[in-house]
């Protein structure tokens, strides 16, 4: 492949027939993409409010039907979680139990470093929101 050139199809210039100068595109024989690398990005970039404008008017069309089959997916999902959870708690409460304690005794030495370490880390972003809460 090293040596091969590819005529971009926007500029007209030679360059390099590799993904480094080329998108990779299944739909051309060459498995190369017609437009360089920089014109791909100006034609995303010239048609970037367009693109956008587009999604946001998508999305605004159809607001109350993503936003109700959301809810739906959600409320569906919800009962099923909980029966669930509450269902394996039922079956599995004496485990459970046991197990969370046995843990929490193996691991007594293990959670605390792990809060100590998580609070030592984010010690500079707690005192930042505090300062800004104050
Ligand atoms: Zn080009």
């Amino acid at each position: 492949m090293e040596g091969i050139t590819k005529k971009c199809n926007k500029c007209g210039e030679e360059k390099t027939a590799t993904k480094e100068y080329f998108y990779a595109d299944k739909q051309f024989a060459s498995g190369l993409r017609s437009i360089c690398k920089i014109c791909s990005g100006k034609h995303y970039y010239e048609n970037k409010e367009q693109i956008s404008t587009q999604r946001k008017e998508h999305y605004y069309n159809n607001q109350d039907e993503i936003l109700a089959k959301n809810r739906e997916k959600y409320a569906n999902n919800y009962n099923g979680v909980q029966e669930l959870s509450k269902e394996r708690y039922q079956n599995n409460k004496d485990v459970i139990l046991v197990t969370h304690r046995l843990w929490h005794s193996n691991n007594r030495e293990a959670a605390n470093a792990r809060s100590r370490d998580y609070h030592a880390a984010n010690r500079d972003t707690s005192n930042a929101r505090r300062r800004v809460k104050a």
